[in-house]
Formats: structure tokens, C-alpha cells, sequence
């Protein structure tokens, strides 16, 4: 095999974002509260909230709170990290269904990758990362 050079330099990385509409979410997270917008017309819940309804293509929209239930429905280990990830162990990226119907694609926080099996329980929590924002993040719940 090809010896490989390895270059690792620390990339910081700053962005602003006009946040609007969905201000509301960021709010929520510091609050500890994980809020999904809510068509008015047409009941849908969005999760990553959304200003606009595409069903209905209108704009009313409500915050709801989302409840942190959720049942594992995929997974992956990452082991190869965006450099940003670098100084993290491997990690679990999971796709979780909450009971309110939406998808949440987040980590999830456990200690032993061998416990990971389709359909467990999980719940949801608002976390802040050592980089100084918050976010949020699956446990299980069993
Ligand atoms: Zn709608």
C-alpha cells in the first residue's frame, strides 16, 4: 500500500444565518424546550421547523414542543470525521421516529455501540457542545 501523507490543521469556521422566522427554534433550544413549526391549516408538523407549509404553501405556522420519545429507526458509527469532529471519540448518527410522527437525525449519546439495536427506545434532550451551542441529542431510554 501507498504511505499517505496526513496534513491536520484546526479550520474554524464562522457563518451568520438570518434566522427569521424560525428564531423560535433557537430560542427553544436554550430554554431546554426542542420546537417544530406546526401548519395551522393543515396540522403537518415540521422537524427541522419550516416558516413555510409546502403542503399547503402557506406561511401561518405555530410552535409546538416536541415530546422525547422516539424509537430507533437507522443508525451509522462514524469513524471518519469531519475535521471539525476531529478530537471526538467515534460517534453514532441515528434516525429517530418521535411519537408526534416526525424524523430527527441526531447523535446518540451511549456507552457501548454493542447496546445499538433497531427500534429501541430513545428520548430526546437539548444538549451545548464544548464548541458553545446548543443542540440536541438521543439516549436511550431502556
Ligand atoms: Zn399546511
Amino acid at each position: 500500500m501507498d504511505e499517505i501523507f496526513f496534513d491536520k490543521r484546526a479550520l474554524e469556521l464562522k457563518y451568520q444565518m438570518p434566522l427569521g422566522k424560525i428564531s423560535e427554534f433557537f430560542k427553544g433550544l436554550e430554554n431546554g424546550k426542542i420546537m417544530a413549526s406546526k401548519c395551522v391549516d393543515c396540522n403537518e408538523i415540521y422537524f427541522p421547523p419550516q416558516a413555510n407549509c409546502p403542503n399547503c404553501i402557506k406561511s401561518k405556522i405555530e410552535w409546538v414542543e416536541l415530546s422525547s420519545d422516539a424509537i430507533l429507526e437507522t443508525y451509522t458509527i462514524i469513524n471518519v470525521k469531519p475535521t471539525s469532529f476531529l478530537k471526538y471519540p467515534d460517534y453514532v448518527v441515528v434516525i429517530g421516529k418521535l411519537k408526534e410522527g416526525v424524523k430527527v437525525l441526531s447523535w446518540l449519546e451511549i456507552d457501548d455501540f454493542k447496546k445499538i439495536r433497531i427500534g429501541m427506545k430513545m428520548k430526546l434532550k437539548v444538549v451545548k457542545r464544548e464548541e458553545n451551542y446548543y443542540t440536541y441529542e438521543f439516549y436511550p431510554a431502556e
